[in-house]
């Protein structure tokens, strides 16, 4: 009598035991292959070009609350005067503000005076810095409701001043996430470089935040003025 119960609970044990082992073995198994690697946490809702693929998660690392938000990055040779240009999704604004979709366009040929080389072939830093720019773009856009945003647009186009106040916004963005140091050495490459086309300098030069005008704003960052301050 008394071998018999030993046999019953000998049985549930084993019984138990390979069901909780199976349970953890078929529940693990999915979660993995869904991604629940922290480290992919981040790239959820996004298109990402391998060939700048570690750069560009690396500055997506700076914006963790754009882990929801549809970012495709891709390749584009027309960049119009650029080399990176972020817009928003047109048909997806009826999604509303927090559901709208953005788009990185990047240029696969970075042009120089006489020449062109491939994007990925731009030091990492680099790109690191520019994709850190085009996503404070991204940042400022979300804050921006639909009909703020068909405005934005159209002035961006319009008017220079315009322009460079949205070119400030985007640097602002992307000093107060951290990338303060990618950003400056972004400009000095192409501000120093003597292979990337004067034109292209000059228009840098005019439109956008000069290297020390991003020192300065690391450096308020770092030491934000004291409200108290007289
Ligand atoms: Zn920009």
């Amino acid at each position: 009598m008394l071998k018999k119960y030993w046999l019953i609970i000998v049985a549930v044990v084993v019984l138990v035991a390979a069901f909780v082992g199976g349970l953890v073995y078929f529940s693990s198994k999915p979660a993995a292959i869904a991604g629940m690697n922290p480290l992919n946490v981040l790239y959820q809702h996004k298109t990402i070009p391998v060939v700048v693929e570690k750069e560009i998660k690396t500055a997506l690392s700076f914006y963790p609350e754009l882990i929801e938000t549809p970012i495709d990055f891709v390749l584009d040779p027309h960049t119009s005067k650029s080399i990176m240009l972020s817009q928003p999704v047109i048909s997806s604004f009826l999604r509303g503000q927090h559901n709208r979709t953005y788009v990185v366009k990047i240029n696969p040929r970075f042009a120089t005076t006489h020449n062109s080389i491939p994007i990925q072939n731009v030091p990492h830093d680099i790109l690191i810095g520019w994709f850190g720019h085009e996503l404070g773009h991204i940042k400022d856009y979300t804050t921006r409701s639909n009909t703020n945003m068909a405005l934005f647009g159209l002035k961006y186009v319009c008017s220079d001043k315009f322009l460079m106040q949205a070119e400030q916004n985007a640097d602002t963005y992307a000093v107060n996430h951290g990338l303060g140091d990618y950003i400056i050495k972004t400009k000095n490459f192409i501000l120093n470089n003597s292979d990337i086309p004067p034109e292209y300098k000059a228009r840098i030069r005019r439109l956008y935040p000069s290297p020390q005008q991003i020192v300065d704003l690391v450096e308020k960052m770092k030491h934000p003025a004291h409200e108290h301050d007289h």
